[in-house]
């Protein structure tokens, strides 16, 4: 992959064992800069971060047990619009 300064950009991953959180991106070998970063909670895409902002790096670094907890149920959480259960799931992490 290249670089919007005409580097080339190298896959790279980080992982917190303790919340099966993974989060991939593409770091620049010139300027460092990280894009396309998507976040992983037990194999489930969480977040992707399409652009620059680093956006999911931040998610990732600040993520605690309740965080990844929360993403990870919204993330498997039918996004529906037309019907609201009101069902409260449950996981254990
Ligand atoms: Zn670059």
């Amino acid at each position: 992959m290249q670089c919007m300064c005409g580097g080339d950009a190298k896959t790279s991953s980080a992982e917190r064992r303790p919340l099966k959180a993974e989060l991939s991106f593409y770091v620049c070998r010139e300027c460092q800069l990280v894009s396309c970063g998507v976040l992983y909670i037990e194999g489930i895409e969480i977040a992707i971060d399409a652009g620059t902002t680093g956006s999911d790096r931040i998610a990732f670094n600040s993520l605690t047990v309740e965080s990844a907890r929360q993403l990870y149920a919204d993330a498997i959480t039918p996004q529906s619009s037309t019907t609201t259960t009101g069902e409260q799931a449950t996981f254990d992490f």
